[in-house]
């Protein structure tokens, strides 16, 4: 149930449903995505599907986390990214594969030590957690070239676009339960700073950004 043949389909599943960027796919069939996640919940680990892990949280569904990933590195890869809702630590461990740098930032301590734990345990080193409310971003070390949010809002706060490079990319999913959107903000003309415009991209389901430390 946790065997590589079992990554083997759900990356299989993945390519039928749309991911076509070869390195997210590399990536994804390389992780062990049940370590991130209860020993009783593991034999799910490789189906397609949002799983809990605990307070009330959930490991977001592979399909969900190829796409960000891919939407993220379309356009040039990312060499500095920032993640808000670090979670059980997957889609960091997924990007830190990727990209030079990831800062992520997780308001609830008893995940993010979870996290840290596996990030040790996988010898994840180009990466950096802090416990924190990360609707303000992580301002010490913008600006960045991406920032992922995986957890939803009904808008982006404007300090996080401020924490972007003039040419960088955020996604995030924006709006209520139930009618959530996946959108990548760039600017269309970063040498004028001609301002963020969104794009839609998926229909996604996520938990909500909160406020406040746990
Ligand atoms: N990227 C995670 C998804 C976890 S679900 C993964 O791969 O497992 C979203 C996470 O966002 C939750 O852990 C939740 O606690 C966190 N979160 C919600 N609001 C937040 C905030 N304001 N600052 C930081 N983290 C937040």
């Amino acid at each position: 149930m946790t065997s590589q043949r079992a990554r083997d389909r759900l990356i299989d599943r993945l390519k039928s449903n749309g991911i076509a960027d070869r390195r997210v796919l590399d990536v994804m069939r390389r992780l062990p995505r049940h370590l991130f996640i209860e020993e009783a919940l593991a034999s799910r680990a490789y189906e397609d599907t949002a799983l809990p892990i605990g307070q009330a949280q959930t490991i977001s569904q592979p399909w969900v986390v190829a796409r960000m990933t891919e939407a993220l590195i379309e356009h040039a890869l990312p060499k500095k990214v920032l993640e808000i809702g670090t979670g059980s630590g997957y889609q960091a461990a997924v990007l830190a594969a990727l990209v030079e740098n990831v800062y992520t930032v997780e308001r609830i301590d008893e995940l993010l030590r979870n996290a840290r734990r596996r990030f040790r345990k996988l010898g994840i080193e180009n990466l950096r957690s802090k416990h924190a409310d990360g609707k303000l971003g992580w301002a010490e070390h913008a600006p960045y070239d991406a920032i992922i949010l995986t957890a939803a809002d009904d808008a982006v706060a404007p300090e996080l676009f401020a924490q972007l490079a003039p040419d960088g990319v955020l996604v995030a999913p924006v709006g209520r339960p139930g009618a959530q959107k996946l959108l990548r903000y760039r600017q269309l003309n970063a040498v004028e700073k001609s301002g963020w415009v969104g794009e839609a991209l998926d229909a996604v389901s996520f938990v909500p950004l909160l406020g406040g430390l746990i």
